[in-house]
């Protein structure tokens, strides 16, 4: 207890760093539970990693808040939060940070027994010693006050029902989507610009959304909120405009649409498909064994396209691949910016067609196939188009972005391409292909190589190679990231050449459904800061590791 916890610091005051190893075990303070399970082991290495408990009965949380997934993780995210802003100044003790997105979290967990929070501790040092008695005050002292402020709910009930009530409604939406048809819904007075290019806050002079009459959908949800607003039909819509008048900025919405957002963020009712996957070109990228012969065939070096493998892909090799890895995985909808596009998979114009005939050129652009794409695999897009107008005459939905503001320009569009709807060539060219089966041991289990190591959004490093997630607009989060590298040191054990990369994240996935997110770190403890990606970035991450190979 206390008296013990004081006893132990004050008889390694002043001692060798390593004196806190002595710290690591639990002990009881008042009101709360305190486990250290990780005890850093300089001052200047990782902080401790420590859990401090409250039991449910004295947490108190209301059964109807936290009786369905969706209300436990939004009611953790709020306890996270108060938390991140509580000890956003503090010295020695954090709960790392968390963005505009709500999403199911190791930071604060929900058990039925208790509730817990994981934080970092830096213990105390003068020079390499131990400062023991700044270390009883953290632990004895800053450890209570975080558990009062897991219980502070209770002061804020009202707003932590707006918050449960605002994710549920979004989540409720974004499954109900599928059923209305729609691959996304962006309510009339969403905010979707930002700040600017380095902070994902709401832009604070931005024209709000306003839904053209001819898309205009009205939901009701759960909550008894009623909305009106676009509603993004499937099949293929493009979206035209002038340069700058707000054409990325919606699709960016509609690319982070896939995660509830917090209330204010202005982009909580931009609601998408949870499988709606974001597709760009990414050259330098490796490929192993994807087929993208839909794209491209026929390549010069005679090199079969089937089963397509390169360490250096092109601008359209690797958008094509992106965009087969999407749809194997199982999307229902591609979201796709030109100016994140390579122009030659995109479109080939008449004079191009006139000058190289088709035999000689082993792109099929993206116009010819995304009709298709929807015909035979059920998958539709969403399609920034600015620069041409050759998607007139595949779009079912032309959407004209004028000074921030969509309107319905598809009979103007149809008109100037001289047809009266889209016509649909009967040829198949998405044959079904074979599960991309990963052989044994190409990626080493994690006990014969160092654990995964995330860094920031952006990349992993697994021994000496980093995957490079850059190019994975849909990854938002570093603690997303620094699932993945978990992942990526479970999945070893499940890839036994018999099991193909889809069906491994989709194991995952119900890995975390069953037993929640703490699971991927395969130890009792402290999991480190972890928020759950979707399969089809963990499959991405996968894809991009150069060493895979395919049984
Ligand atoms: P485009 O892709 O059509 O060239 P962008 O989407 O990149 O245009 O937007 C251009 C600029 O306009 C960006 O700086 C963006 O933040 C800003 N912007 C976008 N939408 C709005 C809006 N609704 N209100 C105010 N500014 C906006
Ligand atoms: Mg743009």
């Amino acid at each position: 207890d206390v008296n013990d916890l004081e006893d132990l610091l004050h008889s390694i005051d002043g001692r060798g760093y390593g004196g806190y190893k002595r710290l690591a075990g639990s002990f009881a303070l008042p009101g709360c539970r305190v486990a250290v399970d990780h005890v850093q082991a300089d001052p200047y290495a990782p902080p401790a990693l420590v859990r401090v408990m409250v039991d449910a009965d004295q947490a108190g949380l209301p059964d109807d808040l936290v009786d369905d997934r969706a209300g436990r993780v939004a009611t953790a995210d709020f306890l996270t939060r108060g938390l991140v802003d509580a000890l956003r100044s503090h010295r020695d003790v954090s709960i790392g940070q968390v963005g505009q997105e709500v999403l199911e979290r190791t930071h604060v967990v929900i058990l039925p027994d208790r509730l817990e929070a994981r934080l970092q501790v830096q213990l105390p040092a003068a020079g390499r010693r131990v400062k023991g008695r700044q270390a009883f005050r953290i632990l004895s002292e800053d450890l209570p006050d975080i558990a009062d402020l897991l219980l502070h709910h209770n002061l804020d009930a009202a707003r932590l029902r707006t918050h449960v009530a605002l994710c549920r409604d979004q989540e409720a939406l974004r499954g109900r989507l599928a059923g209305l048809g729609l691959v996304a819904f962006v309510a009339d007075g969403s905010v979707l610009p930002r700040r600017s290019g380095d902070s994902d806050l709401p832009l604070d002079e931005a024209v709000p959304f306003t839904s053209p009459e001819s898309l205009r959908v009205d939901v009701d949800l759960p909550s008894g909120r009623r909305l009106t607003g676009m509603g993004v039909p499937e099949g293929v819509t493009v979206i035209v405009g002038g340069g700058y008048h707000g054409k990325s900025t919606l699709l960016r919405a509609l690319e982070r649409g896939v995660h509830p957002h917090i209330g204010g963020d202005g982009r909580e009712w931009v609601v998408t498909r949870p499988d709606a996957v974001a597709v760009r070109a990414e050259d330098g990228r490796s490929v192993t064994g994807t087929d993208i012969s839909a794209f491209i065939a026929d390549l010069p070096s005679g090199t079969r396209t089937e089963r397509f493998s390169t360490t250096n892909a092109s601008g359209s090799t690797s958008q094509a691949a992106n965009l087969a890895e999407a749809v194997e995985a199982g999307a229902s909808a591609l979201l796709i910016d030109e100016d994140t596009s390579a122009t030659n998979f995109m479109i080939r114009d008449e004079r191009m067609r006139r000058l190289i005939p088709a035999d000689r050129e082993p792109i099929t652009p993206f116009v010819d196939r995304v009709r298709p794409l929807r015909r035979e695999r059920g998958v539709s897009t969403v399609l920034v188009a600015g620069g041409s107008g050759a998607f007139f005459d595949v779009a079912d939905h032309v959407i004209a972005m004028e000074r921030y503001l969509p309107c319905d320009v598809t009979a103007r569009a149809r008109e100037i391409a001289g047809i009266a709807a889209p016509a649909e060539t009967q040829e198949a060219v998405f044959e079904p292909t074979p599960e991309r089966i990963p052989a044994r041991g190409c990626l080493p289990p994690a006990g014969r190589r160092r654990p995964a190591r995330a860094r920031g959004t952006d990349t992993i490093q697994i021994d000496r190679q980093i995957i490079d997630l850059s190019a994975l607009s849909q990854l938002v989060d570093p603690a997303q990231t620094a699932a993945i590298a978990r992942v990526l040191d479970r999945i070893s054990e499940l890839l036994d050449g018999t099991i193909g990369i889809v069906e491994a994240t989709a194991r995952i996935d119900e890995l975390i459904d069953a037993e929640g997110l703490d699971a991927l770190s395969g130890f009792r403890g402290h999991p480190g800061f972890l928020a759950r990606p979707r399969t089809f970035e963990i499959g991405a991450a996968l894809n991009r590791y150069r060493d895979l190979r395919l049984r």
